[in-house]
Parts: C-alpha cells; sequence; structure tokens
C-alpha cells in the first residue's frame, strides 16, 4: 500500500542549483508585542580558552568559581545578539538576553547588555549546579514560557560543551519550530525565513513566528561597544530568576539527575616542546628526515 506522504514544497522559480526550499507549519500562534519582535537571545558564559580551566575534584564539573579562570561570552553567542539587535533596528520590539548560570555569569550578562541589548534575565540557583543539556534545556524553556517570546536566538554551540543540542531541545519544549545554522535570518510580518548554511551551499527555510533560531559563525559582524554603552549597560535592568520562580522542578535538574557524568578525567600533559630545526642550507632534508621519522612521510 502507498504511502500519502506530504507534498514536499515544490522548489519556488527563485531556486538556484545548491539550494532548496522548505516550509514549516507553526498553527498560527499569536506574536506577543503589538508592533515590534520580542527577542530572547540567550548567552551562556563559557570558561576562557585561554586560561586554565579546572574541574572540581567533588564532582567533576567545571570549577565555574575559580578565581584563576574567568568566564567569557561564548562566541557564537556574540553573532546571535548581533543578528536580534539588526532584527530589533529593522522592525522595532525588544531584545532580551537569557543566561544560565552562576553569579560569576552576571559579568557576561553585563557584556550583552553593552552590546545594546535592552535587558536581561539570569536564570541563577544552586540547584542547577551540574546540569546537563537536556536539563538546561527544560529549565531555559520553563523560564521562557514565564517572560514570553516571539523569537528565541541562540549560538549554534557553546565552545565548553559543544553538544549543539540547546536549540533543537528548547524548539521541542516550546512547541515551536526550529530554524537551525542560519547565516542569514528575514523576518517579514509574522513569516521567519533564513538560509541553513549546507555541505552543498545552503537551504532557505521558511516558517512563521514564534520560532527558536540558531546561529552560526560570520552570520554577521557584531558591532563592539564603545564606553557610553557599556557604561549604560550598569543600569539596564536583569532580572533574577530561582527555580521556583519559574516553576522548575527540583527533580529535573542538577548533577543528581544529570544524564551524562564525568567518569573520570585526567589533566592533559604540558604541550611538549617543539623540534627547532636550524637551517645550515639542509633545513629540508632535516625537516623531510624528520617528517619521515614520524612515518607522516
Ligand atoms: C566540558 C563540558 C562538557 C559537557 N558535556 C556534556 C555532555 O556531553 N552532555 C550534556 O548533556 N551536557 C554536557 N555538559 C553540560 C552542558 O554544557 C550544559 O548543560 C549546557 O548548558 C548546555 O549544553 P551545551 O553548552 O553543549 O549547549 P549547546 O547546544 O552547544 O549551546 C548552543 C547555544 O545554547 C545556548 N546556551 C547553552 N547553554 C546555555 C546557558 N547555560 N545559558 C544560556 N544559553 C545557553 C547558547 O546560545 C549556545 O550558543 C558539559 C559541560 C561542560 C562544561
Amino acid at each position: 500500500m502507498e504511502h500519502a506522504r506530504p507534498a514536499r514544497a515544490p522548489l519556488g522559480d527563485g531556486a538556484r542549483r545548491g539550494e532548496r526550499q522548505a516550509r514549516v507549519n507553526t498553527g498560527g500562534r499569536r506574536l506577543t508585542m503589538k508592533s515590534g519582535i520580542n527577542i530572547v537571545v540567550c548567552v551562556k558564559q563559557v570558561p576562557d580558552t585561554a586560561t586554565v580551566r579546572k574541574l572540581r575534584a567533588e564532582d567533576s564539573t567545571i570549577d565555574r568559581e575559580d578565581p584563576n579562570s574567568s568566564g567569557v561570552l561564548n562566541e557564537l553567542d556574540e553573532y546571535a545578539i548581533e543578528e536580534g539587535l539588526r532584527l530589533k533596528e529593522a522592525h522595532g520590539g525588544e531584545v532580551t538576553i537569557l543566561t544560565m548560570g552562576p553569579a560569576k555569569a552576571a559579568e557576561t550578562i553585563r557584556k550583552a547588555l553593552a552590546m545594546g541589548t535592552d535587558k536581561a534575565v539570569h536564570l541563577m540557583d544552586p540547584a542547577l549546579h551540574g546540569s546537563d543539556a537536556v536539563q538546561t534545556s527544560y529549565a531555559m524553556a520553563q523560564t521562557l514560557k514565564k517572560i514570553g517570546f516571539d523569537l528565541v536566538i541562540l549560538g549554534s554551540e557553546s565552545t565548553d560543551a559543544r553538544t549543539g543540542l540547546l536549540a533543537a531541545m528548547l524548539a521541542e519544549r516550546l512547541g515551536v519550530p526550529q530554524l537551525s545554522l542560519a547565516n542569514k535570518v528575514v523576518v517579514d510580518g509574522s513569516a521567519i525565513s533564513i538560509h541553513r548554511v549546507t555541505d552543498y551551499g545552503y537551504d532557505r527555510v521558511e516558517s512563521s513566528l514564534p520560532a527558536v533560531v540558531s546561529v552560526v559563525e560570520k552570520t554577521n559582524e557584531p558591532r563592539y561597544p564603545r564606553l557610553k554603552e557599556i557604561m549604560a549597560a550598569k543600569k539596564k535592568p536583569v532580572t533574577t530568576f530561582g527555580i521556583a520562580d519559574v516553576e522548575i522542578d527540583p527533580g529535573r535538574i542538577g548533577l543528581a539527575g544529570a544524564y551524562t557524568e564525568v567518569a573520570e578525567f585526567a589533566v592533559a600533559p604540558p604541550r611538549a616542546a617543539g623540534v627547532v630545526v636550524k637551517d645550515e642550507g639542509d633545513g629540508g632534508v632535516k625537516v623531510a628526515d624528520f617528517l619521515t621519522s614520524k612515518k607522516f612521510i
């Protein structure tokens, strides 16, 4: 018996080689703002890869409070913030930063506010410690349901855990479409479309708000804050929520209930000093001998 399959979106006239089109139905949910778009950008504080990162001996989680390791704004989230600001400048509305993290994450929130966003929500609670990606998506979805949104923008991955799962899991929990790996985002009324990066070029994916979008590197040129904006950011409102404020079930978060655990870890051996080849006219031979000895050639 032949299975009736939903008609694939026919390739539109504008379709060029390497481009495919898709339309995702959203069941016509209403937008939260009369005019403009209510944009929430998820921003993660990650350990600065230039500093020594330590795992806590007692539970093998990253020691985010270690005074020697500083936290920085996840690189891809700078593109997510910039995309949110450009959509606000084009359509009006508001850009809110959402960060789940310990007290130290407040530095990263201030940096995101200095880039020009309007306000921030800091989900902070000791019970969240050690939450894995599944649990983090639950906690952040509860917060997004509380604060409302038309468009949630994330980076496609973090530089510490790199699961790249948050956007998809958030969309699933919020019951809205996900448009992922975007390097171009266009909003027209309640319609949204992206260019989704692929090996063969890109797909053009279309849907309608509310939706979740993840952006990739070089989607745009983030504008870095000037002193005036950095000073102004200090006065911008930051709302701090504990898990009770957003009806998070304590049994569904934290290390005890995490689906993943660090079985063991070892400190990376210090990088061995390289071999210095002094070129006395025979540098090429010496390099060739070295590569041969390492069976590279
Ligand atoms: C070294 C390390 C390894 C880990 N390994 C795993 C693992 O294998 N499996 C697992 O389930 N968890 C793991 N975790 C925990 C995981 O990092 C957190 O749960 C995290 O918040 C979500 O996963 P992610 O960073 O991989 O998200 P990704 O999906 O890679 O992040 C994509 C985007 O989601 C947003 N985002 C992610 N986290 C936050 C946040 N806390 N606040 C605001 N926005 C956020 C940002 O926009 C980011 O660009 C690990 C953590 C560390 C530090």
